[in-house]
Formats: C-alpha cells, structure tokens, sequence
C-alpha cells in the first residue's frame, strides 16, 4: 500500500449523520394532517433558504403513529466564518450533496440502532419537493417511503407531475410507484400513489404548497462566495513548495494528494487504475472507488464505498471528501488565501470511477443524481471510468442516463467516458 492510501478514510459518519450538525433537529411531536407535514418541512425549506442553501426541506414520520423523529433541510451552503467574510450573509458550499432526504436516509441509517428505530417501510419522508435523483435514489435504497408536497419541473423524478416516474428505467419505476406518493392540494389534485403513506386522505392547502414551491425558487438572501477566484486565476497547488503551510494543511486534510499527476485531467493513468484498485481493496465490503482529479492533473482524493455501513456511494465519499475539506480550508483565516487561490470547485475537474456504476440499480441512481448535484454546470470529461460495471454493460447505464430529467440530460448532461476500457492506456510518469 502506498503511504498516502488510508483506508476508509472520510467514511466516517459526517456531522449530519451523526446529528451533531447544528441546525438540523430532532423532533418529538407527531403530524395528523398532510397539511400539518407540509407547513412543519416548509418551515424547514425556509429555514434553508435563509441560510444560504436551496430551499428543500422534509421529515420522516412514523406510519402508524404520525410521530415525527426527525427533521431536515439541504445544507449545501453554510454560513462563513465571520474572520474570512468580506461582506454579511456569505455562504460557501460546504458538500453539494447535503440534500434534506439523502441527509435524514443517513441519519435514520446511522442512529437507527442506537435509538431503535422502526424499519424504514414503516417510516415515510414527507419531503416539500419532488425528490432529485440522489435523493430518490437513496429513499429507495434504505427502503423507505416518501411522501411530496411540490413538483420541481427541472430535477425531479416526477417532472411530468403525472406519477409516471418516466424519469427512471422500468425496473426502478416500479420501486417508485411502490414507495412514492404525492398528497392531494385543495382544488388542484387528488392524492397518487401507493395506499400506505399516512395521511394520503387529508390534502395540503393550495397556499402552503405553493408554497413549497416558490421557496424553492426564491432568491438568495444570501452571496455564494464558492468560486471566487475564476478558474484562468487558480493556481496548481502543487508549484507551491512542500513547506508551505498551505500546501502542508492540503496534505493533512488529504494525505493522498500529489501521489499522482495526469498529464491533463481527461488522460486517466494505468497507475490511476493501479491506485484505485488498491484504494478498493484496502477499503473492506468495498464495491468501487473514485478519484478526484483537479484541473491540473493533480490527484487531491480518491475514495471507496462501504455499503453495508453507509448509503454514499464510492463517488459520494470523493465528493464529500474534497468539499467539506475545501469549505475546512476556505473558512479557516491561516488557510483562506490558499484555498481562494489554489482549490477551484470541482465542476472544474474530474471524478474517475475504477468501475462504472452498476445500471438499474437504485445506488446508481443516487450516484448519477449526486454526479449533477456536484457538477450543476456542464461537465465534459468530468466523469471517467476504466472498467465496466460489476454487472450489466456500460450501454445500460447510458439508456438509465437518458431517462432522467433535462437538469441531468441537458444541464449537466452527464456522458460517461470510458477510459483504458476498450484500448490499452499509455502509461504516464509522475
Ligand atoms: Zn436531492
């Protein structure tokens, strides 16, 4: 093993997880109406909205009781250290995946023991909007029901409003008809969906779910200052020398970095390859892994999955790993200036998968949404792989592709590239 591979390293539970996050909260309380579970996530969407992140919010109630365990908003953006602010309400992206249903499915999976929770098809996540493809994935993932107040006609799996799901493949269109369900609004439609979501004979008020709805489009009270620095003016981190503090706090946040260098970062290496292999084998129960490359070349993180511990994809741990340490480094005032100067966001690098993701299958889903979620611009190049699926082909993971929503298939517009998969690929030096 090469010195920079830690195993598992970034697995570990994140504050969300393990609910130490300051504004996320656990409830008592229970909800006896749709509307009751409309106005409590839309508090929660609104909460988010003024904090600097999207404007999503949701719970995961009790079936049978009504019983709120626990509420949840998107915390993508956080407040920045007042120390580096250069003006009020500034946020920077803290992990582009911290959605409110993905982040409640990680909570619910790592406190479920401890607080024994009920099963989660005992459990529904009332959500203010149509959930995306990370989220839905991870719902049907952990087994849990969902219930939708608002439609988000760019990203979520029922873009069409129809309950159709022809966002997905027919193998998880069923899985989504069995687990998904959208309550009624007063004069506007009846409930759809499966029997067993609480609550489907009560309606939301038209006002509180449209509602939900423009809260999810308003404005930002807030300034991201995420890419602040643009890319022409970034600097490769590696030209600093090796006893500058920036470059030694990069190097503890990931001890990995620099081990390798691509000569550009759509020319993967066989020693990548080689790096990732060990990544997945060094990390146990493991299934993938992925690499983070920056816009230099330069390796900065590279991680595995665990599934019987953790929903996070392979990709998810990679990019959780470099955000939230790039957020670290930004917000700290002895680190500020080299993360400003040296550490762009990284839809200006790439991800490169060891395998491509398994097609038709709801992680995939998870991970193809986190992948737009990370992204949100264009990516060519962006995301690479050097061997086929573990099972399935590469052509079935295109046709999942092309079933999801224009956010995914046109913003994004997420096109997998085989790399080393179907021509030997030369190897580079560092
Ligand atoms: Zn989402």
């Amino acid at each position: 093993m090469q010195a920079g591979i830690v195993a598992g390293a970034g697995i570990a539970a994140s504050p969300l997880m393990r609910g130490t996050a300051s504004a996320s909260t656990t409830t008592v309380g229970r909800v006896v109406t749709a509307e009751q579970a409309a106005q409590r996530v839309l508090a929660m969407a609104t909460e988010s909205v003024q904090l600097g992140s999207k404007g999503v919010g949701g719970l995961i109630m009790d079936n049978r009781t009504g019983r709120v365990i626990r509420e949840g908003r998107n915390y993508r953006a956080l407040p920045v250290n007042p120390a580096v602010a250069t003006g009020p309400n500034q946020v920077f992206t803290w992990d582009y995946t911290a959605h409110g249903e993905t982040a409640l499915v990680g909570w619910y999976q790592f406190n479920r023991k401890k607080l024994g929770l009920p099963d989660p098809q005992d459990l529904t996540i009332v959500t203010s909007l149509d959930p995306c493809a990370m989220c839905t994935g991870s719902i049907l993932t952990a087994g849990f029901n969902a219930a939708v107040v608002a439609f988000d006609p760019t990203g979520g799996m029922n873009v069409t409003a129809d309950g159709r799901f022809k966002t997905l493949t027919p193998n998880l269109r069923n899985d989504a008809y069995d687990s998904l369900g959208f309550y009624a609004v007063d004069g506007v439609r009846k409930y759809f969906g499966p029997q067993q979501i609480p609550l489907n004979s009560t309606a939301v008020s038209a006002e509180t779910a449209q509602r939900c709805e423009s809260v999810f489009f308003s404005p930002r009270t807030s300034t991201s200052l995420d890419n602040v620095v643009p890319l022409k003016d970034v600097v490769d981190p590696r030209s600093l020398p090796a006893t500058d503090p920036f470059r030694v706090a990069l190097q503890e946040k990931w001890p990995m970095a620099f081990d390798i260098r691509l000569s550009s970062p759509t020319s993967p290496s066989k020693e990548l390859k080689q790096y990732l292999e060990r990544v997945n084998k060094a990390t146990p129960g493991s299934t993938n892994a992925v690499a983070f490359i920056d816009s230099f070349g330069n390796l900065i993180t590279a991680m595995a999955d665990r599934p019987s511990r953790s929903i996070a994809t392979a990709f998810m741990n990679t990019t959780q790993s470099y955000s939230q340490g790039r957020f670290e480094l930004f917000n700290d005032p002895a680190t500020n200036e080299g993360a400003k100067r040296h550490l762009a966001a990284p839809r200006y690098g790439s991800f490169i998968w060891l395998h491509a993701p398994t097609p038709d299958i709801a992680p995939t889903l998870k991970d193809l949404g986190a992948f737009g979620s990370t992204m949100g611009d264009p990516a060519p190049g962006g995301f690479q792989f050097y061997l086929p699926p573990l099972r399935g082909t590469f052509g079935q993971l295109l046709e999942q592709i092309a079933y999801l929503p224009p956010y995914y298939t046109q913003q994004v517009g997420i096109d997998p590239l085989p790399v080393g998969v179907f021509s030997p690929m030369p190897a580079t030096s560092s």
